[in-house]
Order: C-alpha cells, then sequence, then structure tokens
C-alpha cells in the first residue's frame, strides 16, 4: 500500500511476555502485552524513564487441572482459551482494524497537524505465545509451513503462511487441509488487522531467541571442548 503524499505512517509494535509469578497456587502466572510504536527513537524507547511503553492488557491464562473436573477434558480447555484469547485480541485491536478508520488527523510534538495511517508492524513474543496468537500448532512455525520435523533446520524453501488462504479454509471449515498447513479452526483475531499479512508480524526476540541462543550454544561448544580434551576440571578449578 503507497501511502498518500504528506502522511505518516504510525507502526504499531506489540510485545508479550508470560510471566511466571509462583509455584504456589496452581502456578501462578501473568500475560501482560504492551504497546508502542516504531515513530519514536529506539534510544528514546528503550528507556523506561520515557513511558514510551503502554501496558494494553492482560491477557487470560487457562488454570491448572480444569480437566479434572465433570465434564471438562484438556483439549475443551484448550480450545475455549485459545477462542477466549482471540476474542480479546479482537477487542484490543479493533480501534485499529478494518473496521476503524482508514486514516486519523493527529497532532504531533511539533504542533503540526497530520494524517495518519496506523498498522501493526510488529508483534514481539516467545514461539509459544505466536503460536497462541497465529493460532497454529505449537510444534510448527509462525512464519512458513515447513514440517514439524524440520522446525529449527529449515531454510527458505518452504512456502510462507498465506492467512488468505487459510480464512477461506476456515470458512469452509476444511479442517484437513487446516491440519495439514498445522492452523486451528478458529477465527483468527489478527485477519481483521489492515494491510499486513500475519506471518509478517513475527519478529525474533533479541534476548531470548538470539542472546541468550548464542550464550547457551557457545557453552555446549566450549564444555564440549575441554571435555575432549580433558580440561574441563582443569578448567572449573581456575
Ligand atoms: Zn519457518
Amino acid at each position: 500500500m503507497a501511502l498518500p503524499v504528506g502522511s505518516t505512517l504510525v507502526p504499531v509494535i506489540f510485545v508479550s511476555n508470560v510471566t511466571h509469578l509462583t509455584n504456589f497456587f496452581g502456578d501462578g502466572k501473568l500475560w501482560p502485552v504492551y504497546m508502542s510504536i516504531g515513530n519514536i527513537l529506539s534510544r528514546i524507547r528503550q528507556k523506561p524513564t520515557s513511558h514510551a511503553w503502554i501496558p494494553v492488557v492482560l491477557l487470560p491464562v487457562a488454570p491448572k487441572g480444569v480437566h479434572k473436573k465433570a465434564g471438562w477434558s484438556a483439549a475443551k480447555q484448550e480450545r475455549e482459551s485459545l477462542e477466549i484469547t482471540h476474542v480479546l485480541l479482537k477487542f484490543i485491536l479493533g480501534p485499529i482494524s478494518d473496521a476503524a478508520e482508514d486514516s486519523i488527523t493527529a497532532r504531533y510534538g511539533d504542533r503540526v497537524v497530520r494524517k495518519c495511517y496506523i498498522r501493526v508492524a510488529a508483534w514481539l513474543g516467545d514461539h509459544m505465545e505466536n503460536c497462541t496468537i497465529h493460532a497454529i500448532y505449537n510444534t510448527r512455525c509462525g512464519i512458513c509451513e515447513c514440517p514439524t520435523a524440520e522446525l529449527g533446520n529449515h531454510g527458505h524453501s518452504n512456502r510462507r503462511r498465506d492467512h488468505v488462504i487459510y480464512k477461506q479454509w476456515v470458512q469452509e471449515e476444511d479442517t484437513e487441509q487446516l491440519k495439514a498447513a498445522g492452523v486451528k479452526l478458529l477465527w483468527n483475531a489478527l485477519w481483521t488487522l489492515r494491510d499486513i499479512s500475519p506471518a509478517n508480524l513475527i519478529w525474533p526476540d533479541l534476548l531470548y531467541n538470539m542472546f541468550l541462543g548464542i550464550v547457551e550454544y557457545l557453552m555446549d561448544w566450549i564444555e564440549g571442548f575441554l571435555t575432549v580434551h580433558n580440561r574441563l576440571n582443569a578448567f572449573d578449578d581456575t
């Protein structure tokens, strides 16, 4: 989509992370979602004192052990929990969805009034969150349709996820095609967003996916290297 000359794109960034609170009282967890915009310089956005991140919602986390109650099963709970999450997401995304105005006028900090096009540009979360938000199986990739067995090792040869087709399959209740693509039979809240393909919202979480991943890989490599040369104890003793 090309923006009219003189208008401003406001790319919205969402961040979410399930936070473990306690091991008591049924493993308490919180699932906060924060929002910011890409027009703010990253060095300003990253400062806690700039308050550039706004808490938007605490998404529901299903309680444990419900399946032990009569008439409930783990599968039923998972299904209902996913549906509730997507109803909430649809509500939250409402003001920037295809049901809202295409653009708004806003007065900026420099007192200039600009025509703004608000579009969701990214949703940063870990793999499990992406699976819930994109309504795909936990064993599948949110960006492409690589088979489960190749997850973690796949290249770029697999077909990118096309949610336009998924939407059609959900309307037709084509469970066979959906299952083959690793998609759940559910009306996805991300389908209400304008001008984006949900697969493009997924970006790596630099801290967890990259930095911690590199450290873990490096430690495995160093430990293996020292073990092969029988130097691990000597290394630990120093
Ligand atoms: Zn992939």
